[in-house]
């Protein structure tokens, strides 16, 4: 427990994040999960984890820290920071801190589970630790005695007295930073960035392994040079992970960065410092380690779901990637490599399992709950007994999603709304399998996600919706593997040579962007020089959410322009007033699975 010299009678001023809440009996300040109790604070249910799973630490992400090691992922839920567009905020604001869908772990338990799955240490990630700071201070110190290495994602919004703990027992942290400015800090609830400052220049002093992460949008790209620019002033080889911005909750789809636009600002970027990655990228080479001396390839890397990458791994193993091997220059990677790959479960490490949180969210919402209490009475139901494989096999198929929304409507109590809803969605589906009886003429469709060369896993629902729509999915011929998909070569995308490429709803890509690349790349396929390629509308057309209704409308129109003649805007104005009670318009809509427009809210 953690004691305060400035204890009265009624409140104390919370010693461990900056924002210095403060705390009554009756009052838990900004993250909710502490509490004063006889003039001590304590965290509420202080043995309870959402995820408690080993990683491959790329997953964290951590690019440079023992590559391809697997590690055991621990997070809480609540946060300290309130972001707009935050990707976590289903278990950040949503998930209840006490819900029965969090298991119960002692600091020894989780320790013990370290080492019982093989792991080289313990990373706290997707919530802040400083939303559960009393408990990973004791993890941190049971695990360097025993010898793990101890590490987390943070907005490090440490008080200096907080940090000072932790830093003898900490070996490598990923700052998530919000900008470069007070306002950037401003919008996420706090008053200034200068703590965050202050314990980057200690953690950095006391030797700790640092990589720093940001949010690009399309209107700071000034102030990551800035920050990139403060970075090198501290040591040019500190990596700096680019998130490019993908619009949850709240925000606007206007402040998503295109991939070229991302994609050229990192190039910029590296004439500061030496290693600059970019996520949220399928496809993109900006994942690689390059060496900054020679350009060397040293490390591979793919894109692993959102705020993701995996290490591609040779069959026999990584080579040490201290130094760059042509011209040893040093690379600041930590710690040997991994000799193979470890493989997470579907929707198991990292924030995948937000993705599979809001699907469930979107089917409830669609058949109109809006009561959180109702959606975390069914993620209890998800994620206890082995129900996250059942849901990410169920949400791959037209047929069994129907069932899946049907099932989850039982549980909500919504049965009748989501029996509307899921007759809704058979009545077009049957509509287009019976135009599309008797076609003979399938056309061969390439689905990418991203940038051209990286394809969707063959199974996905994407997939799934082109055969239902008419076509051949040339993606079934290519090997499975990686989240969701993974980078073939150009020669093995003319071999398929597809006639249409669609492009995903989800991670996407202006037409005329991902055009130029294949002429660039000199794909030679029929979809290119016929000009048919095609993005969906609107986003969450395709995956993750009920609107794939909309998508299969839309790739039947388009495959079949004879056969299936929908009016597709009439029919999204349709969907969206039955099922969310308002009309359908495309600028309000952003990558929210669950949520159809950005100002959609709960109701208390
Ligand atoms: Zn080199």
């Amino acid at each position: 427990m953690l004691k305060n010299e400035e204890i009265s009678m009624n409140h104390l001023d919370c010693p461990i994040c900056e924002l210095h809440c403060r705390l009554t009996e009756a009052r838990q300040g900004a993250c909710g999960l502490y509490e004063l109790q006889e003039n001590r604070i304590v965290e509420r249910f202080a043995d309870r984890y959402l995820v408690a799973c080993p990683i491959s630490i790329e997953t964290a992400p951590i690019l440079h820290f023992y590559p391809g090691a697997k590690f055991l992922q621990i997070t809480t839920t609540g946060c300290n920071f309130n972001c707009p567009g935050c990707i976590s905020t289903v278990l950040v604001r949503e998930m209840f801190p006490d819900s029965r869908a969090l298991q119960h772990l002692t600091v020894e338990q989780i320790v013990a589970k370290a080492f019982e799955t093989r792991c080289e240490g313990i990373v706290f990630l997707m919530n802040d630790p400083l939303a559960a700071f009393p408990r990973f201070l004791k993890i941190a110190k049971l695990a360097h005695v025993r010898g793990l290495n101890v590490g987390c994602s943070s907005n490090a919004y440490f008080t200096s007295e907080a940090l000072s703990q932790l830093l003898p027992y900490l070996d490598f942290i990923n700052i998530g930073m919000k900008g470069f400015s007070d306002n950037a800090y401003h919008a996420c609830g706090a008053p200034e960035i200068l703590p965050v400052l202050r314990n980057l220049k200690a953690l950095h002093g006391a030797g700790v392994h640092i990589e720093i992460s940001c949010i690009l949008t399309r209107e700071n790209q000034t102030e990551l040079l800035d920050l990139a620019l403060h970075i090198a002033g501290i040591s040019r080889c500190i990596p700096l992970q680019v998130m490019r911005f993908l619009p949850f909750e709240t925000a606007a789809i206007a402040l998503e960065p295109s991939i070229r636009e991302a994609e050229n600002f990192c190039r910029t970027l590296r004439h500061v410092l030496d290693f600059v990655y970019l996520f949220n990228t399928p496809g993109s080479e900006y994942l690689h380690t390059y060496c900054p001396q020679c350009g060397h390839v040293v490390l591979r890397r793919e894109f692993y779901g959102p705020m993701g990458a995996k290490v591609q791994m040779p069959e026999s193993g990584l080579s040490q990637s201290d130094r760059c091997p042509v011209c040893s220059r040093d690379l600041n990677v930590v710690g040997p490599a991994a000799q193979s790959a470890y493989q997470e479960g579907d929707f198991e490490g990292g924030y995948p399992l937000t993705r599979a949180m809001e699907m469930v969210e979107a089917m409830l919402i669609a058949m109109g709950v809006t009561q959180k209490a109702v959606v975390v009475r069914a993620w209890e139901d998800v994620l206890q007994n082995g129900g996250l494989n059942k849901l990410h096999q169920s949400i791959q198929h037209p047929r069994t999603y129907i069932e899946a929304i049907r099932y989850f409507g039982k549980k909500a109590d919504a049965a009748d709304r989501a029996e509307v809803l899921a007759e809704y969605i058979e009545e077009r589906l049957a509509r287009i399998e019976t135009a599309l009886a008797s076609v003979t003429r399938r056309p061969k469709v390439y689905y990418a996600m991203g940038k051209p060369l990286f394809y969707i896993n063959g199974g996905r629902l994407e997939n799934q919706l082109v055969e239902t729509a008419g076509g051949i999915s040339v993606n079934r011929e290519l090997p499975d593997g990686g989240r969701p998909g993974r980078t073939l070569s150009v020669s093995e995308l003319n071999r398929l040579n597809p006639e249409v490429i669609f492009i995903s709803a989800f991670i996407s890509n202006p037409v005329e962007d991902f055009y130029t690349e294949c002429l660039q790349r000199g794909l030679q396929v029929a979809a290119v020089e016929n000009r048919r390629i095609y993005v969906h509308p609107s986003p969450g057309w395709d995956f993750g959410s009920p609107r794939w209704i909309l998508g299969l409308m839309y790739i039947a129109s388009i495959l079949h322009p004879d056969r299936c003649t929908f009016n597709i805007m009439d029919e999204a104005n349709a969907f969206y007033r039955n099922f969310y009670g308002v009309p359908f318009d495309p600028l309000d809509a952003n990558r929210s699975f669950s949520k159809p427009n950005r100002r959609w809210r709960w109701q208390e």
